[in-house]
């Protein structure tokens, strides 16, 4: 029998020797101890706001759209546990990562052919990027090297990833300088449903013509900016990017690690506009928020282009690259997700989503509310108070998180409409003391 949980001794330890994301050594804040999570619901070990246990409306940082514990999942880690947990992929193959990568295949853009099993979303970004800088180099061109992104937009902590984040808003401008200088196009402009603004677009067409000779390739995450600010933009500057890289000679790779398996409303963000990326990463909700692992996934003239080059390979090998359990639990989350309406569910979402976020607009101090797909953003006139805001909403029987000036939620397919009143709800009254 383990001891029975000192909750005090615990947070103590936690506070002096762990890390948590982009927190201060000693920790300053106070986490909730999570005992466990089941269906939509954190279980807390000691009660908050007189609830102990909270709706999540973040899918843990959107991985968990199946929520938790949930016996299908369980069951496929469970099932591969017992063959074998990991094995190395250098020299050895096996059935749950070669099914993993058929599936991508078949349920990714048309034309995405092969698969590198990574272990982390920053990791497949960089894996996305080493393999255009490969290409170009393989073709005799080593100068296409630099990368070009929109304003606005975040990658992943790593530090190729890092350098096509928003120089400014960010959290990394702390590295500006020691980064390698990519080129930055102004945000686009926002609105799912609006047009391309031709200014816009004559903007990223300079931009790339006077930078064509050195880019290697445009990285963006398509339609929904994540953790750079939860902005929406037009489809249409996905086939204006697809149409310019082809006539500038450029690769374009769409990260896709957020916005994949169905968050926007279609499978995957690129869906919307039916333009199919040179490269794609995908994490997060790829094994269902279960296990660590993402992808990065390429079309033959990548693939082909490196294995001709003077290194003919690709140069990248870590440790747990497609493990199998990651890899097992992975199919069962895609077999799971297709098996069911899940465009409904997330429609479902959308529309109560708008309906119960509405009221927030005329609250004091929000500047805006948008809705798309399974995501719902209210966006303050300043900077909040994250532990101010979440404590409001823990009071309220629900976990979010806030950044910057934006409360948002993302919560599980499976989320009940009920719950996501409550959720609603909860962020209504987060955003009054935010
Ligand atoms: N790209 C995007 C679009 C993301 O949202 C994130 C994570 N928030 C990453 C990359 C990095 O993924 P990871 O945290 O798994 O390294």
């Amino acid at each position: 029998m383990p001891e029975p949980l000192d909750v005090e001794r615990l947070l103590d330890w936690d506070r002096r020797h762990v890390w948590h994301p982009y927190g201060p050594m000693p920790g300053r804040s106070r986490p909730l101890v999570v005992e466990s999570a089941s269906g939509v619901r954190i279980r807390l070990a000691e009660p908050v706001g007189g609830h102990r246990e909270l709706i999540d409306a973040t899918s843990s940082w959107w991985s968990t759209i199946h929520g938790y514990n949930h016996p299908v999942l369980n069951a496929a880690v469970q099932d591969q546990l017992g063959r074998m947990s990991h094995v190395m992929f250098g020299g050895l193959t096996h059935e749950p990562a070669v099914r993993l990568a058929r599936r991508l295949v078949e349920i990714t853009p048309e034309g995405l052919e092969h698969v590198f099993l990574a272990d982390s979303g920053s990791v497949s970004v960089e894996v996305a990027v080493k393999m255009c800088l490969q290409y170009w180099r393989s073709r005799g061109r080593p100068d296409k090297r630099r990368l070009m992104t929109w304003r606005g937009g975040y990658h992943g902590d790593t530090w190729h990833p890092m350098s096509v984040c928003d120089p400014e808003g960010g959290m990394h401008n702390l590295w500006s300088g020691a980064l390698p200088r990519q080129v930055f196009a102004d945000a686009p402009p926002a609105g799912f449903d609006r047009e391309p603004e031709p200014e816009y677009v004559d903007q990223l067409r300079r931009l790339m013509s006077r930078h064509a000779d050195e880019l290697a390739a445009v990285i963006v995450e398509p339609v929904v900016q994540n953790a750079g600010g939860m902005r929406f933009h037009s489809p249409g500057y996905l086939r204006v990017l697809r149409q310019l890289c082809d006539e500038l000679g450029v690769l374009l790779v769409f990260d896709e690690i957020a916005t994949g398996f169905g968050r926007t409303g279609t499978l995957f963000a690129a869906d919307h506009a039916q333009v199919t990326p040179d490269v794609l990463c995908l994490g997060k909700a790829l094994t269902g928020g279960y296990l660590s692992m993402a992808a990065a996934l390429c079309v033959p003239r990548v693939a082909e282009g490196i294995s001709e080059g003077e290194v003919p390979v690709l140069a990248h090998g870590p440790t747990f690259m497609g493990n199998p359990l990651s890899s097992a639990v992975a199919c069962a989350s895609i077999d799971l997700l297709l098996e069911q309406d899940w465009a409904g569910e997330v429609r479902r979402i959308e529309r109560v989503l708008r309906e119960g976020l509405a009221p927030c607009a005329s609250l004091d101090r929000v500047a805006e509310v948008r809705v798309l797909g399974a995501i719902g953003v209210v966006r303050m006139d300043h900077p909040v108070d994250g532990e101010r805001a979440a404590r409001a909403a823990a009071e309220q029987g629900v976990w979010l998180r806030a950044f910057r000036d934006l409360l948002y939620v993302m919560p599980p397919y499976v989320i009940g409409d009920d719950d996501l009143h409550r959720t609603c709800q909860a962020l209504a009254a987060a955003a009054e003391v935010a």
